[in-house]
């Protein structure tokens, strides 16, 4: 059991000004796995003050001292890595080789990069007679879900602190344990008095009073599209800028070569990784409709290779990330069957052998139209469709078929077909056979946000353009 009842705030860990708390559930087990104290507009109101105090004398910090605490960090970061991916396993369900590598790498990827990028930004450039500058925007909200704890908080604070920023971050209610050894982190790491704070809380109570917050001067938020579109109404009176990175239903185009099997069985691997809880999945596999049946027996195989149990153990799926998400995931495979979809994997209920826990069977649905339900909206869980496409034409139509604009995938032997395809979806996040880096820019067209994090596109959403006219006299 852990108890986590006090707010990180000016440096000190503090009590609530409201004593309330909430239980937190171990989705493995469906045990209490905690204690978490519940924050109010009071807390955000001293969090707040903290961070303009220290905007004050952070924001004049140069470089090297910024480049010096971030190193601070790193070395925390790393003392407490088991730790946190404990953490993340306990509270939302992630594989412990998956927290261990994939969660963890991330976080340190965001550090890395950030100093990487720090090291050479340019804060300032001369346009003609005027001097463009770049300085930073001021304290900042950060709003963070649960599905990759860590990333979401790590690729917001670190630009956020590389740009001169001061913050104020509530994570989800689901995945506080890691968020609380970040904390932990910071504080190791003797981050000044006020840079970063933490508040943790209900979004409607603690996340809506920082939307509105006349004293915060932008919101980062990650999560899903209804709590984005009501923290735009939140902000828009005190006319803060407003960074959203939401949901997605992304497309995986697996080109008709030579590959093909194993890039189908790719594409359903990838998709159980985190129990689909990614808002970058590629939700829906488009296949050449003369090749469905070889994606179908492709996919039956690489479904039934994907072990589903106890985190704790090697396995490659845990639990999904609370009994609400569950039932939904639910719904919509029982949604995909009566709509007439081909059940290739999976199904509703739980995997075999297991009898609690929210876990879910790694599911798959074969000649699914991009009309129905399944196609159209985020499960957000171990779910994939396969859609048939007669050319790559109808494929990049049926992709961009979508509201959401968030990634993709395109999957080929032949790299020019694959990069004119890729050219042609209209999604912020686009792989061409699986490609990753830490210095692409992250976010979506449409539905699926308005901002840009990771790398040096992360350090704008930090920054205000200032120009200096007649800087260099006429
Ligand atoms: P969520 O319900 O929108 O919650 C995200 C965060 O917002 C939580 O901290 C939540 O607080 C808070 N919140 C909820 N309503 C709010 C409001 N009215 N005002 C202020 N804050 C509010 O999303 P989730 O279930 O945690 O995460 C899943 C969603 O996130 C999916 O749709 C997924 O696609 C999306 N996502 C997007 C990205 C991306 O980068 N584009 C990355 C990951 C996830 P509580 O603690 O009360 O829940
Ligand atoms: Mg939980």
């Amino acid at each position: 059991m852990r108890e986590y009842l006090k707010f990180y705030i000016d440096g000190q860990w503090v009590d609530p000004v409201e004593f309330k708390t909430v239980e937190t559930i171990n989705p493995a087990t469906e045990q209490v796995s905690g204690k978490i104290a519940l924050g109010s507009t009071a807390d955000v109101d001293k969090a707040v003050k903290a961070a303009r105090k220290a905007f004050a004398t952070w924001s004049r910090t140069t470089r090297e001292q910024r480049l010096e605490v971030m190193q601070r960090i790193l070395v925390q970061y790393q003392a407490r890595s088991a730790e946190i991916a404990e953490a993340i396993t306990e509270e939302m369900g992630a594989p412990a080789s998956l927290a261990g590598s994939f969660h963890i790498g991330l976080g340190l990827g965001h550090l890395n990069t950030a100093m990487e990028v720090l090291k050479n930004f340019q804060f300032e450039e001369q346009r003609g007679a005027t001097r463009i500058v770049k300085e930073p925007i001021g304290v900042c909200g950060m709003i963070a879900p649960w599905n990759w704890p860590i990333n979401q908080i790590t690729v917001k604070v670190f630009p956020a602190l590389a740009a001169g920023c001061t913050m104020v971050l509530k994570p989800s209610q689901e995945s506080h344990f890691s968020a609380q050894i970040f904390a932990e982190v910071m504080d190791a790491a003797q981050v000044p008095a006020g840079v970063f704070n933490m508040i943790q809380g209900k979004g409607s109570v603690v996340g809506a009073a920082m939307s509105r917050h006349p004293d915060i001067d932008m919101i980062s938020f990650t999560g899903s599209n209804p709590a984005g579109v009501e923290i735009s109404k939140d902000a828009a009176a005190t006319v803060k800028r407003v960074c959203l990175e939401l949901g997605g239903k992304s497309a995986n185009i697996v080109l008709d070569d030579a590959a093909f099997a194993e890039n189908v069985r790719k594409g359903v691997t990838g998709m159980m990784v985190n129990s689909g809880q990614t808002c970058s999945a590629t939700s829906r596999m488009l296949v050449p409709k003369a090749r469905m049946s070889e994606a179908i027996a492709a996919a039956r195989e690489a479904a039934a290779a994907v072990t589903v149990g106890d985190p704790k153990g090697n396995v490659a799926m845990g639990p999904v990330v609370s009994k609400a998400q569950f039932n939904s995931i639910q719904e919509y495979i029982h949604k995909g069957v009566d709509e007439g979809a081909t059940l290739v994997a999976g199904g509703v209920g739980r995997p075999e052998g297991l009898s609690k826990g929210f876990f879910v069977k790694p599911t798959v649905f074969a000649n699914v139209s991009n009309s129905m339900v399944i196609a159209r909206e985020e499960i957000f869980g171990p779910v994939l469709v396969i859609i048939g496409y007669g050319n790559v034409d109808e494929a990049v139509q049926i992709a961009n078929d979508s509201e959401f604009g968030l990634a993709g995938n395109v999957a080929g032997a032949d790299l020019d077909k694959a990069r004119a395809v890729a050219r042609q979806i209209r999604a912020g996040w686009i792989s061409i056979n699986d490609g990753f880096d830490f210095h692409a820019a992250f976010g979506g067209y449409k539905k699926s946000g308005n901002g840009r994090e990771w790398g040096e596109f992360g350090f704008h959403e930090y920054l205000e353009v200032k120009s200096l006219l007649g800087y260099v006299p006429g």
